[in-house]
């Protein structure tokens, strides 16, 4: 049987992402990596968690091992509830504004089942979530893409683009604006307040849904905390996507989707379809935990590790980087990313061969353009490595950078 026949469109889109085929390198022996998009798991409360495991699954076992409804565990919706009060300001929710996924990335695939058709415009970030990109990418929709300044997107583009679409009588087919406002993945830049605002009121102008990712809000190591869109423009406007995968562990895959309760309903009817629920087992563990423990407390070893961390890394590329014209980098108040532009005519993609040879790994830009161009960019991720292999690694990406600047007669 020849498959290949067989598939749908979407089956034959479906492509092997390059991130894993680069990443495959990276594993060899004094190889050093700044490519993984991963929390470190020593910060995984581990005792804690397989305490509560097997507590639940002795008493708990006939709610834990069963079917759970697409909504969710309600016990673990109230802790989100208690802690969204107390963490934000956010009230007047109730588990009907609450639905937990299988992590962000189902509440991303659902977001694009329930809001995307072919004909359908998408407002995203360039450079754009991978996971993001592949969810909406199985809908066919088309992407306008605003670009990430240092404070987080160009508002001025924004405004200029949905003008645009306005007046060519689209503005209809645009669906929603994608947003992660907090130490974005790539680019580890954080949405100023003053966008925040002015996004809202672009979205309210032309009468469009905010979708907020924000995997990383809690993990702030510097900087004042910024109020969430969702809860300056509230879940008439705004749907929020929160996950425990870099807080707590991604492991567990809970992410929740907090929203109206009419757009909520629409996302459980969606997950029907998808998986029927989540499990009930990592999802009430979760639950436990946060009744027992103080989740602000607990990630704050983990906050004083990245910052250490990416001190580090600051600290490195300021040596090794800082005679290298016109390279620049982004420094993250939180997160695990940041997001280093070397100057014009690299291409971070051609230079990773280079990179292989050194044993430096890092993610070339190009992945993250909407439209898979070249880019001079790349994403290096400063929470794995310890902080000796840190700075060997910028070290080894300087001579990397040099000699391909050098053989393309850029430097
Ligand atoms: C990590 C991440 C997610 C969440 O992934 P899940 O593990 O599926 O919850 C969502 N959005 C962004 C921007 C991320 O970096």
């Amino acid at each position: 049987m020849d498959f290949e026949t067989k598939y749908s469109k979407l089956g034959n889109s479906l492509q092997s992402s390059l991130i894993r085929e680069l990443l495959k390198y990276a594993s060899v022996p004094n190889a050093i990596s700044f490519g993984g998009g991963v929390p470190d798991p020593e910060t995984f409360p581990r005792k804690e968690l397989s305490q509560i495991a097997s507590e639940i699954i002795e008493k708990e076992y006939a709610y834990v091992l069963q079917y759970s409804t697409t909504e969710g565990d309600p016990e673990l919706a109230n802790q989100i509830i208690a802690m969204l009060e107390r963490i934000y300001g956010i009230s007047n929710l109730s588990e009907n504004n609450i639905m937990f996924t299988t992590g962000s990335q189902e509440a991303l695939e659902l977001a694009g089942k329930i809001f995307l058709d072919e004909e359908s415009i998408a407002i995203v970030e360039d450079p754009f979530y991978l996971g993001a990109a592949s969810a909406f990418k199985m809908r066919f929709p088309k992407f306008v893409t605003i670009p990430l300044e240092d404070d987080g997107m160009n508002v001025d583009v924004l405004e200029k683009e949905l003008k645009s679409l306005d007046e060519k009588g689209l503005i209809k087919k645009v669906k929603f604006i994608y947003v992660i406002p907090n130490f974005h993945n790539p680019a580890g830049v954080t949405l100023s307040y003053e966008k925040r605002k002015r996004i809202i009121e672009l979205a309210e102008r032309y009468d469009l849904p905010i979708i907020e990712d924000d995997p990383y809000g809690l993990l702030r190591f510097e900087g004042e905390p910024l109020d969430p869109i969702f809860k300056m423009a509230g879940p008439e406007r705004v749907i929020l996507l929160n996950t425990f995968s870099k807080i707590l562990a991604p492991g567990l895959r809970i992410g929740v989707v907090i929203g109206s309760e009419q757009v909520v309903r629409k996302f459980v009817l969606a997950k029907q379809g998808t998986d029927l629920c989540s499990s009930a087992l990592t999802q009430r563990l979760a639950a436990r935990y946060f009744e027992r423990y103080d989740i602000l407390q607990q990630i704050t070893p983990t906050i004083k590790l990245y910052k250490s961390k990416k001190d580090t890394m600051m600290q490195a590329f300021e040596e090794y980087f800082g005679d290298i014209k016109g390279i620049k980098w982004v420094k993250p108040e939180g997160g695990l990313f940041t997001w280093v532009t070397l100057p014009e005519g690299f291409d971070t993609m051609e230079m990773f061969e280079i990179a292989k040879q050194k044993l430096v790994f890092y993610i070339p830009g190009q992945p993250f353009t909407p439209d898979n161009k070249v880019s001079p960019s790349m994403r290096m991720s400063f929470c794995l490595p310890p902080h000796e292999k840190i700075v060997e690694g910028v070290k080894r990406l300087r001579d990397t950078i040099l000699e391909y600047g050098k053989t393309k007669g850029l430097i």
